[in-house]
């Protein structure tokens, strides 16, 4: 194997390495959790909410209610029982009852509001609190998967690391230097370029036939004039 050859066989181990890491990266934060996942989650602590406080409500304005029903009954009871002879002090209490009475038809409109919240906001939460098991369960289903790629790919990591490893030992320092500090510079992490048609596949760079010679030959490294790559003839 000729030293551009060994580092053109490097550089495809390193490419499928990085998209691997890359797809590894993007694993890890799919199952970290998903964004409509955490939606779905917020809006039905939302409607939980909502519909907590409305029934709070509700709970209270039948409270009051309670309470005007039994003081009307206490009233009219004072009213009627004949303990009260004084006129005026009976026309007081009738006119209290009437607006006790007054207050207590109103409270049923509020009531009946209350109700008809409370009933739409029961319904809302329900859906919400349907929609978030969905939600759950299709995220449970998909990392599931995630997971089953996840450990495949590693098992490709790490056998591709063992082929590295071994490839690495039969390269010479000054080469493998030479390739890992093109690698850090070139945003594709392409450093061996491959001579197609006699130019240089990443740049487009036509190559001289003395570095075409050499690209075959291997015997040294052909650097790309103007990409600066490190240059392989299949
Ligand atoms: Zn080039």
């Amino acid at each position: 194997m000729s030293r551009a050859e060994s580092l053109y066989r490097l550089q495809l181990l390193d490419l499928e390495l990085d998209r691997a890491h890359k797809r590894l990266r993007e694993i890890e934060a799919s199952l970290a959790g998903s964004p409509a996942l955490e939606h779905t989650r917020a809006e039905a602590a939302k409607a939980e909410k909502a519909l907590r406080l409305a029934s709070a409500e509700l709970k209270s304005l039948e409270l009051d209610a309670q309470s005007l029903d039994d003081k009307i009954a206490s009233e009219e009871q004072r009213l009627y029982s004949g303990v009260i002879r004084n006129p005026k002090e009976m026309l007081d209490v009738q006119q209290e009852l009437d607006a006790l009475k007054r207050r207590r038809v109103a409270l049923d409109d509020q009531l009946l509001a209350a109700m008809e919240r409370v009933e739409q906001l029961r319904a809302d939460e329900l859906r919400c609190r349907q929609a978030l098991a969905q939600a759950e369960r299709n995220f449970a289903d998909d990392s599931v998967h995630l997971r089953a790629e996840r450990d495949k790919l590693q098992a490709t990591v790490e056998g591709d690391l063992e082929q590295r490893e071994a490839l690495c030992r039969g390269i010479p320092a000054k080469d493998l230097d030479l390739y890992l500090a093109i690698r850090a510079k070139k945003p594709n992490g392409v450093a061996v370029a491959l001579i197609k048609a006699g130019a240089c596949s990443q740049c487009g760079e036509v190559a001289s036939s003395q570095l075409v010679q050499q690209a075959h030959t291997g015997a040294a490294l052909a650097i790309c004039s103007n990409c600066g790559r490190i240059l392989y003839a299949q």
